[in-house]
């Protein structure tokens, strides 16, 4: 008899390509079929099957309160008794743009939307209005969203020419997005020179999180500050992942580099789709009604998301809370590292704070050819042993582990039981 994941599974292929919504739910990396998700509590999520597992996928970043968070719940059935729409101004809007404006030093001014994708692309269409330049650099193994000229990492293409990752982005467009490498300084320097007033902006994100964890370089990010600086280019942070997840007010605060736009998502929204750009006044006054660049969402701003991110926020505000996921991260960090010793397995373990990548690669994972670097194969079959020993992984090497505060230590040393399991040789041919 199949499972009900199973069965699940076969009818969404059906319905949805791949039979999801977002492609990497398909478990294309790691084979198999993707378990289906009833209902989430803490750091437990629950399957079709009635099986558990502790999650570190968390949505894949938002949810840093851990599952339906009784607080985030209340507010948002609160709000849904009042109507959860209204394409209107509400007061909740500038209640949660001030909690963001007082955390997140570089922004003055934002606007909310719907998701990172958003985010992204309308702060580069705001860069490119506020400077009248067209071109854009951003980094190889950076991740900002599906929109045409952000989806482009500059494959054997090499660094000069953005060349597309996607079918159907239009190779003159995809032209305009020039190719860096993560931690290298030269790189950018040498587009910057070959490019002279036509650089709109540098987008980054300050800690690399979507090829896996990749932190920056002590002298990285100021450099590029002083680049773009110095070019007249802007330079925009994508703290989609990093916001309010490696600091209160992100990485920002963290590294001390200010931004002039910076892209927010996921943990702004408490679990509901909410995401914002914003940044230096008079830059974010070129954006409509107030300049001429046109930017607007039916659900913008909707009293749902913005009461599920005022609740989110006003818990992180809380005194420890950083300090606690720190200590969960570093819990989780050390057990794996032992494990991985033990088992005589090279294995790179990446962190920051709350997030983590385990990369199965002897490292340093510096930037995106070195992480790429990394056995898939081994992952799989470690992420497949995790799966089956009740440890919700995301299923890909090239991700992070996302620790909330709803991890007990019981949760992340039940953790590390299951990774030294999976990693005995048994399971996994050495490397
Ligand atoms: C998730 C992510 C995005 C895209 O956000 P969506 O809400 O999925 O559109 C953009 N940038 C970064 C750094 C992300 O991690």
């Amino acid at each position: 008899m199949p499972s009900r994941s199973e069965s699940l599974f076969q009818e969404a292929q059906t319905l949805l390509p791949g039979g999801v919504n977002s492609p990497v739910r398909a478990f294309g990396a790691v084979g198999g079929v993707p378990p289906f998700i009833e209902r989430g509590q803490g750091s437990r999520i629950y399957d079709a099957d009635g099986r558990e597992y502790i999650d570190y996928v968390g949505s894949w970043g938002p949810l840093i309160l851990g599952h339906a968070d009784p607080r985030v719940v209340t507010a948002v059935q609160r709000a849904a008794e009042r109507g959860t729409s209204f394409g209107a101004p509400t007061e909740l809007e500038s209640r949660l743009a001030r909690l963001v404006i007082d955390a997140v030093a570089s922004i003055e001014m934002l606007r909310f939307v719907s998701s990172g994708t958003e985010a992204c692309m309308s702060a580069i269409r705001v860069a490119r209005a506020f400077t009248s330049r067209d071109k854009i650099i951003k980094f190889e193994g950076c991740y900002h969203g599906h929109a045409d000229g952000l989806l482009v990492r500059a494959g054997s293409g090499g660094l000069t020419f953005g060349v597309p990752d996607s079918a159907g982005v239009p190779s003159g467009y995809a032209n305009l997005t020039l190719v860096a490498r993560y931690n290298d300084v030269e790189s950018v320097r040498a587009l910057l020179e070959a490019n002279q007033d036509e650089v709109a902006a540098i987008i980054v994100e300050p800690v690399a999180a979507n090829m896996g964890v990749v932190p920056p370089a002590p002298e990285f990010l100021p450099a590029v500050r002083r680049l773009t600086s110095a070019h007249g280019a802007l330079l925009v942070f994508d703290e989609v992942i990093t916001g309010f997840r490696v600091a209160y007010g992100g990485a920002q605060e963290l590294y001390g580099v200010k931004p002039d736009l910076t892209c927010l998502g996921k943990i702004i929204g408490g679990g509901l789709p909410v995401a914002a750009y914003g940044g230096r006044r008079d830059i974010m006054e070129t954006v409509a009604p107030l300049g001429p660049a046109y930017q607007a969402g039916t659900l913008s701003g909707n009293p749902l998301a913005m009461s599920a991110g005022i609740a989110t926020l006003n818990a992180l505000a809380e005194p420890g809370v950083y300090d606690r996921l720190e200590q969960a991260g570093a819990r989780l960090e050390a057990g794996l590292r032992r494990a991985a010793e033990d088992s005589e397995q090279s294995i790179y373990i990446a962190r920051l704070g709350s997030v983590l990548t385990a990369f199965f690669t002897p490292g340093p994972v510096t930037d995106f050819a070195s992480a790429v670097a990394s056995d898939k194969h081994r992952f799989a079959a470690y992420f497949h042993s995790m799966l089956e020993q009740g440890i919700y992984l995301a299923p890909s090497q090239f991700e992070a582990a996302f620790v909330s505060l709803a991890h007990s230590s019981e949760d992340i040393d039940r953790t590390i039981e299951a990774a030294r399991q999976a990693l005995s040789r048994r399971n996994i041919p050495g490397g």
